[in-house]
């Protein structure tokens, strides 16, 4: 029996108590569901309390716990130890742009981009950033700070396709900044002037690839390349811009090390990015930096399978957990007469040399049958995404997280089986 088969199954006895109490209850004409008896929803393995009484899963931000049992499983292999002694001063290589950048992590960055091929790192400068949400600052910073001081300008409209990252118009209009602020859709962007266009691919939260659709020649392009890795989707050439953004978050899971980085073609905007970085937090935790680095040493490893198992490639191993979670996402929603999902077409990637199909780490669900609120919908059945209004999309798109831990993912699977058995008068 496929594992897919037996958690499905499991599910059905939690999932059958808890279709008693709603046929009782009924399902709303608008599609939203009445509080469930949470009981019903109790979790016989022991393990974790997400499926216990009162639970609600969580799954509005893209932790990426999920691949958290492999770099268990390498064990002292990614481990390192930092004296008292070292790496105490702010300072790592004086003679480089990026001047608190450490040479290992350098180094690891364009290793780890040659293997995977995932962007051109020739005649790019790195600059390394507290996550890649520091280097967008950076790069918004470095894109509109006038050459001159004391001169005035229009703050810069910083825009992006719809749906975009949640994150974007958070972090551009924080500080109501005077060099640029929030401009909204790019599709929908016709002003004359400067612009930046922020371009996600593949993109959070829908999972398409995109291209800049802002053509007035004015503009700045800063793409965010956050989920280009193996483990999402085919990569089928080395990327080449001007500016490109990258966060060990969604590369190899450890978000916690707040590890990002830019490669970047002009010196001149590497310098003033580094110096953003340098006025905002003198440099980045070099504990975090050679944490990276070996992290990305053990990967490159396993991938060219210097002294390590085939079992070892992490980008094997990520990709078909992905893919297993996808599978069994999608026979969930067979046939929902509730929620759909979109469909990705595969493609030829130059690093498996396969056919690979797009596993996205959210799931954009979109309601039907004139239900006009997915995240309030879903919250009926507690499972908390985060709406399209965020992404400015439609609400009756819903977020969620597929990098969740194993346990909150079949969570997950419980509570969608539930919806549609419901809605389907089962
Ligand atoms: N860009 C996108 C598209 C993201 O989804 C995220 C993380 N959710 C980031 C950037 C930020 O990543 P970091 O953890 O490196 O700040």
């Amino acid at each position: 029996m496929s594992i897919c088969k037996k958690i499905i199954i499991s599910g059905y006895f939690s999932i059958f108590s808890t279709l008693l109490i709603k046929k009782k209850m009924g399902c709303t004409a608008n599609g939203t569901t009445p509080s469930i008896d949470k009981r019903s929803l109790s979790s016989t393995n022991g393990t974790r309390p997400t499926l216990s009484s009162n639970s609600v899963l969580a799954l509005t931000t893209g932790d990426p716990t999920v691949f958290q049992p492999f770099w268990r499983k390498m064990g002292d292999k990614s481990k390192v130890v930092i004296d008292g002694g070292e790496l105490m001063s702010y300072f790592s290589d004086v003679g480089n742009v990026c001047w608190f950048l450490e040479p290992e992590l350098g180094d690891a960055i364009r290793r780890l981009h040659r293997v995977v091929g995932n962007a051109v790192t020739e005649d790019r400068h790195i600059v390394v950033g507290t996550g890649s949400t520091q280097l967008f600052q950076a790069a918004l910073y470095a894109l509109t700070i006038p050459a001159a001081a004391g001169v005035e300008l229009e703050p810069v409209s910083v825009v992006s396709s719809a749906p975009y990252y949640s994150s974007y118009p958070e972090v551009v209009d924080c500080l109501r900044s005077g060099l640029y602020k929030w401009g909204g859709d790019a599709c929908s962007f016709d002003k004359d002037g400067p612009y930046i266009e922020v371009v996600n691919s593949p993109n959070n939260p829908d999972g398409t690839l995109r291209e800049s659709v802002v053509k007035s020649g004015q503009g700045n392009v800063i793409y965010d390349l956050a989920y280009y890795w193996p483990q999402y989707t085919a990569i089928t050439s080395a990327a080449d811009h001007d500016i490109m953004l990258f966060t060990c978050s969604k590369c190899t899971g450890h978000a916690g090390s707040r590890i990002g980085w830019a490669l970047v073609k002009d010196k001149d905007i590497a310098k003033k990015m580094t110096q953003y970085i340098t006025i905002t937090s003198i440099g980045v935790s070099k504990e975090s930096q050679f944490r990276t680095a070996k992290i990305m040493g053990v990967i490159c490893d396993g991938c060219q399978n210097v002294g390590s198992a085939e079992s070892e490639n992490f980008f094997e191993y990520a990709r078909e957990l992905m893919s297993k979670r996808w599978q069994k996402l999608r026979e969930a929603l067979q046939h929902s007469k509730c929620l759909s999902l979109f469909k990705y077409p595969r493609e030829r990637c130059l690093f498996t040399g396969e056919l690979n199909e797009r596993l996205p780490a959210f799931a954009w669900l979109e309601c039907k049958e004139g239900i006009k609120d997915c995240e309030e919908f879903l919250r009926g059945f507690d499972i908390v995404g985060r709406g399209g209004k965020a992404f400015g999309a439609d609400p009756k798109f819903t977020r969620i997280s597929l990098l969740c831990r194993e346990e909150d993912f079949n969570g997950v699977i419980e509570r969608l089986l539930a919806i549609k058995g419901i809605r389907n008068g089962n």
